[in-house]
């Protein structure tokens, strides 16, 4: 049976959504082709972040290609579709020429609606790619640094005055990242931050409409805490370059606005034909997510571009991440059924509730429209939500580099934990204590290999003591038992004048070993250094009850006991040596403090040695890159190994 072809334009949350499905649903049976304008795969939720300059641009950027490396039936286009023959079954793109299907998707998003109001187009800044986010990012420092030289104090004034138009999430968003933005932007540029104004401008009476109202409310103190005018009931009915006009108001003088105060269909999509809503440009779908006039003929439509209106609330689907992603889900599951003679879905929108953020550090959330949260909560939701969208895509990488931009190297304090994940020091000064740590653990292991033989001598290594020879040091109850019951049973045949004679033999060295432990004996107590003539406490005296069976499974008798006691023994001198020479370090520091809980919890390890896992942690920060092997391992490896498991990522995808 030949494969069908599928289609799916757009790789926004709907295409990426409904790639994977199919995907994964018709491995041998469909060859998948992904269309965007981009090689990657815009996080439009996190565009604001972008254009205030929180996060990094290609933290919103999910390379198509690494998100689908190992998907054998999906081809990834860069291009932009700018025809649908629906009776043909082929699609028209810009560069790539005519492609042909027998199913297709059309995802391709939304766009700001500028609702005619004039100099929206040519004065406003949008905010619904990722271009518009890095035009907003660059005027932002352009106008504070014009500013920061004009001496005219009106001038100056309205260069610093930014105006958000909509008090939509967007609106509500981009202004709370404007809150933060506005301190390191008046550090930076010797300006007073009280001389920065932020403005939100509405034209309802109210903020965040579709909100319940005690979380907008929350939402509304926290922003005039924040300094950040409220301008309701102010409908703006003309954008100039340096003013806004508002009706039965004054003008409002600015260099800057953000217009967010809605959003309509793709309008590149009324070329492709299909039925559209008259307002807000939504392509009209039937329950399967079907193209109104096109049923059965395999034309779908999902995300923000499409518009099924739903029973419950009599509206079109929002235009938001869930239902793009719920929509996609319908679509692919229907083209599934189709090819497969399986039952059809018909969509049903299931909404898990509502965040906002408002900056890196405070925010709202409602789950489930049960749950009320706001601030520091609120915020963790939100970041466990991102996280758990990387781990739905299947992306590792996505997943690093989110914890990496949005905890771990946010400069400015601009995260949840308000910097305290992030302070980027210079790892030289663990260099020290990376090779010290190292050498601790190489005598450590050099103890164990020698015993009481002498390390200068070959002929005399693994002396009484030593890990490599056949004494047990591990101090597991069950080891002794079996060493014990074979012991006896070899002794069986003997004599009993010579088990008498053990018998002396054992009881008169027992109590000399037993009077020499008295003499010498000093009690065991807790501390974190050694004093004279004190013993070091254990840090557990035996195995834990619950953790006994599990080492009991993996040491189940002495010649396995023997063979870890070596396998450890090199494995510390490998790790020692990695850590001197700085080769792998974050592993082999990892490593350690793993080994020193392990030792812990076997009753082998003192107190007094505690700080190795607290050494060890610290080491995981890089600090093999200063006069270590890992300047020149990791970026190889980086190079080499995500080659290979990813493919090289490109500007374009032909
Ligand atoms: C700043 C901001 C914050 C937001 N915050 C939230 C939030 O917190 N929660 C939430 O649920 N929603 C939020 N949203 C809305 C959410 O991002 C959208 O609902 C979602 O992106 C819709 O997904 P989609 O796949 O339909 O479209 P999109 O994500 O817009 O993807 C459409 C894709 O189609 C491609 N494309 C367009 N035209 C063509 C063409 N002709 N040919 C080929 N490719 C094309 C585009 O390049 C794009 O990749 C936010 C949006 C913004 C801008």
């Amino acid at each position: 049976m030949s494969k069908k072809k599928i289609i799916v334009i757009g790789a926004g949350f709907a295409g990426i959504k409904a790639t994977k499905t199919l995907s994964k649903k018709l491995k041998n049976e469909a060859e998948i082709t992904l269309i965007d304008k981009h090689s990657y795969h815009t996080m439009m939720t996190q565009l604001h972040e972008v254009a205030a300059g929180r996060v990094p641009f290609t933290n919103a950027q999910y390379d198509l290609h690494k998100l689908f490396a190992h998907r054998q039936n999906v081809q990834i286009l860069t291009d932009e579709v700018i025809g649908l023959d629906k009776e043909n079954k082929k699609v028209t793109t810009k560069a790539s020429g005519v492609l042909d299907f027998d199913y297709v998707i059309v995802a391709i998003g939304g766009e700001p609606n500028d609702f005619g109001v004039p100099g929206v187009k040519e004065n406003a800044f949008t905010l619904w790619s990722m271009a518009d986010a890095l035009k907003i990012k660059r005027h932002l420092e352009t106008v504070v640094e014009k500013a920061s030289l004009e001496h005219d104090d009106d001038k100056r004034k309205a260069l610093l005055n930014f105006v958000v138009a909509g008090s939509g999430f967007t609106g509500i968003e981009m202004v709370g990242e404007l809150i933060d933005w506005r301190q390191v932007v008046a550090r930076d540029y010797k300006l007073d931050a009280s001389d920065i104004t932020l403005n939100v401008v509405e034209m309802m009476p109210t903020i965040l409409n579709t909100l319940d109202r005690s979380d907008a409310d929350k939402v509304v103190k926290y922003l005039s805490k924040k300094n950040v005018n409220l301008l309701l009931n102010h409908a703006i009915t003309e954008v100039a370059t340096d003013h806004i006009k508002i009706k039965d108001g004054a003008d409002i003088p600015t260099h800057t606005l953000i217009w967010t105060t809605g959003v309509q269909g793709n309008t590149q999509a009324t070329a492709y034909g299909l039925a559209e809503s008259e307002r807000g440009h939504r392509l009209t779908a039937n329950a399967y997510m079907e193209a109104q006039g096109f049923e059965g003929q395999g034309i779908y439509v999902a995300g923000d571009v499409s518009g099924f209106i739903e029973e419950a609330t009599g509206r079109p689907t929002p235009q938001i991440v869930e239902a793009a992603e719920q929509t996609a889900h319908t679509a692919s599951e229907n083209i599934i059924a189709d090819m497969t003679g399986g039952d059809k879905h018909k969509f049903v929108g299931k909404y898990q509730g509502t965040m906002v953020s408002v900056g890196s550090k405070w925010g709202v959330a409602s789950l489930m429209g049960k749950l009320h949260l706001s601030g520091f909560f609120a915020m963790l939701v939100k970041h466990l939500i991102y996280i758990l969208y990387t781990l739905q895509i299947g992306s590792l990488w996505y997943f690093f580099t989110y914890l990496k931009n949005e905890f771990f190297h946010t400069p400015n304090d601009r995260n949840l934990f308000r910097g305290h994940t992030s302070r980027l020091g210079n790892v030289l000064w663990s260099v020290p204590l990376r090779i010290f740590y190292g050498f601790v653990w190489l005598t450590e292991a050099s103890t164990k290999w020698v015993g009481d033989g002498k390390l200068l001598n070959p002929s005399t290594w693994f002396g009484k003591g030593s890990w490599f020879t056949n004494d047990l040091h591990f101090p597991f109850a069950w080891l002794k038992e079996t060493a014990t019951t074979a012991a006896d049973a070899a002794a069986g045949a003997s004599t009993e004048a010579a088990t008498q004679a053990a018998d002396a033999t054992a009881a008169a060295s027992g109590a000399a070993s037993s009077g020499a432990a008295e003499a010498t004996k000093s009690a065991a107590e807790f501390g974190l250094s050694y004093s004279y003539g004190h013993e070091p406490l254990a840090v557990l005296d035996k195995v834990p009850n619950w953790l006994e069976p599990i080492f009991k499974f993996m040491i189940p008798n002495k010649e396995v006991a023997l063979f870890m006691q070596k396998f450890m023994s090199i494995v510390e001198v490998a790790l020692a040596l990695a850590l001197i020479v700085g080769a792998f370090t974050w592993l082999a520091a990892a490593a350690t403090a793993a080994l020193t809980v392990m030792f812990s919890l076997s009753g082998m390890f003192y107190w007094v040695n505690i700080w190795f896992i607290f050494a060890a942690i610290a080491l995981m920060n890089g600090s093999g890159r200063a006069f270590g092997l890992d300047k020149w391992i990791q970026p190889w490896l980086q190079k080499h190994f995500f080659g290979w498991w990813y493919g090289k990522s490109k500007s374009l995808y032909k």
